[in-house]
């Protein structure tokens, strides 16, 4: 039966057709099989005219953070080819990674960003005895009023926190802390990798625990090394958040909501296809094997592995720049978010005639593209990178093989001659990451 026969009136001389058809048709498993063959794909962003680059930046959201590696890609394109029951996919594949991953449950996110509301509503849940669907109409009224969640340094993603109905409170020493929790407490949140640090870890948990309230970290991008998707759960962290699509290399929209079952089964009840907060976070069938296929393929590589590659990346792009006047290059890693090797690449704009934020826009609007570091020219440190006033910043553990060499070139011709390439217009304001 053609497609468009789905739609057309049923004659009886059709029917008869397609009845033939369907017994000259093949046998039910080469049917299933026909439907795996792939035709050319059509380039949309070719025909939408959408400007594609080399990322030499990092995971930032706004440039889609990283690809996913060959073995991902061809599980995700399989699985987008047949039909499942989304609650037994989602339990499934939640104790799949749970597994794999040492902890005792897990939840697919849409990003570690509605791990976060799915954790809060989780935790808001266990602590009122509601059901999703009072979350958020009637948390902080007399009949569920509690609504507390402490942090200690706060950030956008307490949007997710505010969303399910609660609010947060702000401590800043660890006997402020202390005093802080009360009958309305229902959780606490921490950021893996925020710059400021006044309560260590294990005070935090030890001080929560007392008071029989749930810690959650936002650990978003904290991998690698690989064992943190194991570590802060082992640790004692009741729930862990991971982006998918940020160096687990899985779907850009899923992520790892990871830790106690109990947490991670209110946080699924929370989550779609359930009515409750997480509705309107949908991570389908194709984000779900995604992000189990980006678990096997990072538990399939090595720290050491990832970081020589990484290094002999940008060694070779340092090779390619360190001739030019006033040049100097340096390796950096990050300690916590993006501990990765960076390449810090000096320079006097005197010399050069151009600014590294200048170096930077020329490089984004040229051919091919190419998007480098945003703390490119940063007088502010950020994320464990030192200020780089005077230097362009390159991160090469996402390219695919040969796009370093493609990098380096491009970046040397920008370095020898800035008003050769790409376009820059000193009023725009810089781009952020
Ligand atoms: C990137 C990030 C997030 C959000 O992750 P998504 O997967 O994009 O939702 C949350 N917290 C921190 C600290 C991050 O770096």
């Amino acid at each position: 039966m053609s497609e468009s026969g789905w739609n057309s009136k049923v004659t009886r001389r059709g029917f008869l057709r397609s009845q033939a058809a369907l017994a000259a048709a093949a046998t039910p498993m080469s049917a299933l099989a026909a439907h795996t063959t792939t035709p050319a794909a059509v380039d949309y962003y070719d025909k939408l005219g959408v400007q594609t680059f080399l990322n030499a930046a990092g995971t930032y959201t706004d440039l889609t953070s990283a690809c996913m590696p060959a073995p991902v890609q061809a599980a995700v394109a399989l699985a987008a080819k047949r039909w499942v029951h989304l609650k037994e996919l989602q339990e499934k594949a939640g104790a799949y990674i749970a597994n794999r991953l040492q902890c005792e449950g897990c939840c697919i996110s849409a990003g570690a960003a509605s791990a976060i509301t799915l954790g809060a509503a989780a935790c808001i849940q266990a602590a009122n005895n509601c059901r999703p669907m009072d979350i958020p109409r009637l948390i902080g009224s007399p009949q569920y009023p509690k609504n507390e969640v402490i942090v200690q340094v706060p950030n956008g993603y307490d949007e997710g926190i505010f969303m399910c109905g609660a609010k947060t409170v702000v401590v800043n020493s660890l006997d402020e802390y202390k005093a802080t929790f009360n009958a309305n407490t229902v959780m606490t949140r921490v950021e893996n990798a925020a710059e400021r640090v006044i309560i260590g870890q294990e005070d935090w948990l030890a001080v929560a625990h007392d008071h029989g309230v749930p810690c959650f970290l936002d650990a978003a991008a904290d991998m690698p090394p690989i064992e943190n998707l194991w570590k802060y759960t082992q640790m004692g962290w009741d729930l862990v958040c991971f982006s998918g699509g940020k160096d687990i290399r899985g779907p850009q929209g899923a992520g790892l909501l990871l830790g106690k079952k109990k947490y991670t089964d209110l946080a699924q009840a929370n989550n779609n296809p359930n009515e409750g907060v997480g509705r309107g976070m949908k991570v389908g069938k194709e984000q779900i094997v995604g992000m189990v296929a980006a678990v096997d393929w990072i538990l399939s590589q090595t720290d050491e592995g990832m970081e020589k590659e990484s290094r002999k990346r940008l060694a070779l792009i340092a090779d390619m720049v360190k001739d030019i006047p006033s040049v100097k290059t340096s390796v950096i890693v990050p300690a916590t978010a993006n501990h990765f090797p960076q390449l810090v690449i000096e320079f006097d704009p005197g010399v050069i005639g151009a600014s590294p934020l200048e170096l930077k826009a020329r490089l984004a609007t040229a051919t091919p593209a190419v998007e480098i570091n945003p703390h490119t020219g940063s007088t502010r440190a950020s994320q464990g990178v030192p200020p780089e006033p005077n230097a362009l910043v390159v991160v090469a553990l996402l390219l695919f093989p040969g796009q370093d060499a493609i990098v380096g070139r491009q970046i040397r011709k920008v370095l020898k001659n800035p008003k050769s390439m790409g376009a820059y217009d000193p009023s725009a304001a810089p781009r952020r990451g």
